[in-house]
């Protein structure tokens, strides 16, 4: 096994950002905007820390052993940590990750603006990700996960899915 140290930090941080969420097909943590910082310590270890996306997503100890698996398996050792303040919000979300939502007929998160907002009081209307129509119906709160919501579009029935804006 070559020295981790060769390896340089722009390269490992590459390899943290590709990690995809478990519950998000193709879209990684990159996109989501939960790596906070990738190091590389006097020891050669790698050194992460990520910031979980909703309190309680049951894929937060899937990301971190999905992390922890793809350094491994490249020869790195590796420490991660989760930083909780301050906390995610899905204005973190990178337009790249926002595309990939969408191709994946989950309506991304409205952009909320500043975090401290109240901001499970109100949610604009969510688009739905086929047809763009704004008119749709709530079927549930918690869609397949607690980050999301289920809806059916009014405009061409479909069922889709809104990541909700926290
Ligand atoms: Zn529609």
């Amino acid at each position: 096994m070559t020295s981790s140290a060769a390896t340089s930090s722009s390269a490992v941080e590459a390899i943290v950002l590709a990690v995809e969420d478990p519950e998000l097909p193709h879209v990684t943590i990159g996109d989501l905007g939960m790596v906070r910082s990738v190091t590389i310590n006097d020891s050669g270890d790698v050194e992460v820390v990520l910031t979980p996306t909703y309190t309680g997503c049951p894929a937060t100890e899937q990301i971190r052993d999905d992390v922890m698996t793809a350094l491994t398996e490249r020869g790195h050792s590796a420490t991660i940590q989760f930083a909780m303040s301050p906390p995610w919000t899905t204005d973190w979300i990178t337009d790249a990750g926002r595309r990939k939502l969408r191709e994946a007929g989950i309506t991304p998160p409205e952009h909320i603006g500043a975090s401290t907002v109240s901001v499970t009081l109100r949610q604009p209307a969510p688009t739905c990700p086929r047809c763009g129509g704004r008119e749709s119906r709530l079927v549930s709160e918690f869609g397949g996960t607690a980050c999301k919501s289920s809806h059916v579009c009014t405009t061409c029935l479909e069922p889709f899915e809104r990541f909700k804006a926290i």
